[in-house]
């Protein structure tokens, strides 16, 4: 398909390119000869003038036709090769220009792909099992009413993870940079870290974890709700893969024009082989403790990933497993264009 749409495109460029060099041809010849018919008509005026004032017979006017004639067939043969020559070369840098414009459109639908087979992989699981356990309670010709009961309950906790994929799927693609229509503010670090901690106060107080954390008065432009879902996130995990009683320290300082913010745990961390993968979509650690006990699918970092880079920043994971791990949120302090 992205062949066939490259040719396409080529073929479009090619016959703009080639119609602007054709019409430039036609004028310029005619331009050309034009400018002949004038200099041979020049010519044969002052001829006729010196020979009338000279009152000697005219001669015949000095610019042959034939040469005339001649010129006009080399200036049609020098354009038509010009022409020949455009064509070439525009075929092959259209071919390559056509090649470059589609580049990130292939790359967008790709992804897209990806997204939607990976997207219906993770919602086919869940479905599945809800679909088959209402079979077999269907079948089931001696079922009772707390039976039933059982398998509702069970659902809704289904239902509930289902509803937490599509909200997470919905946020992911929201703050793709394509469709970023976010509006850009000047804000206090501070407000959204405030607004973040709180959202996961109850998960942390669960655990008995303690967040130390030092306001500042260090402004960024950003857009608040996506800043807000990226700190909720990261500090969501730092709570999740913390151990009961557990601290979190948050860290704000600014360096060479950026800000950089870092939440530090000291929890169950991440493998050397597992950290290099854990912003892509889908990927969760596989150590036992990680995914057995912590419910997720693996799209937080990638959501926090893509909020970053439509900040103009980036995310940094640093890890050690069993010691705990800290992630930092690099964001420049000027205004984004
Ligand atoms: P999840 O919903 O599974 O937490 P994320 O994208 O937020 O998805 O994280 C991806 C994986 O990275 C997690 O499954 C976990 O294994 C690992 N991870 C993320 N943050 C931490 C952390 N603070 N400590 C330990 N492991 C973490």
């Amino acid at each position: 398909m992205f062949q066939k749409a490259r040719i396409k495109l080529t073929l479009w460029y090619l016959s703009i390119i080639i119609l602007i060099s054709v019409s430039f041809s036609i004028v310029i010849y005619k331009g050309f000869t034009h400018e002949l018919t004038r200099i041979e008509r020049i010519q044969r005026y002052r001829q006729e003038s010196i020979e009338e004032f000279r009152h000697i017979r005219p001669l015949p006017y000095r610019i042959d036709p034939e040469v005339l004639e001649e010129t006009r067939y080399r200036i049609r043969l020098i354009l038509t090769l010009v022409n020949i020559g455009i064509l070439l070369i525009a075929g092959g840098a259209g071919y390559f220009l056509a090649g470059k414009t589609l580049k990130p459109i292939s790359e967008m639908l790709e992804e897209q792909n990806r997204f939607i087979s990976d997207a219906s992989h993770e919602l086919r699981t869940p479905l599945t099992s809800l679909k088959s356990a209402f079979e077999v309670h269907v079948r089931n010709k001696d079922r009772n009413l707390e039976e039933a009961d059982t398998l509702v309950t069970e659902s809704i906790l289904e239902v509930n993870k289902l509803q937490m994929l599509s909200e997470s799927l919905l946020q992911l693609t929201k703050y793709q940079k394509q469709n970023g229509q976010t509006r850009f503010e000047k804000l206090l670090i501070s407000h959204i870290l405030v607004d973040a901690v709180s959202k996961i106060q109850s998960l942390a107080k669960k655990k008995k974890i303690t967040i130390h954390y030092l306001p500042t008065n260090i402004q960024i432009y950003g857009d608040t709700y996506g800043l807000t879902d990226l700190f909720v996130i990261l500090l969501d995990n730092a709570v999740k893969y913390s151990r009961m009683k557990g601290t979190i320290d948050i860290d704000i300082k600014k360096s060479d024009g950026q800000v950089i913010i870092s939440i530090k745990d000291f929890g169950i961390g991440i493998g050397e082989k597992d950290l290099p993968h854990i912003f892509d979509r889908f990927y969760r650690a596989d150590t036992a403790r990680s995914k057995s006990k912590h419910k997720g699918f693996g799209l937080g970092l990638s959501i926090a990933q893509k909020i970053a880079t439509l900040h103009n920043g980036f995310l940094r994971a640093q890890s050690f497993e069993g010691k705990g791990s800290t992630f930092s949120v690099y964001l420049p302090v000027k205004k984004i264009a």
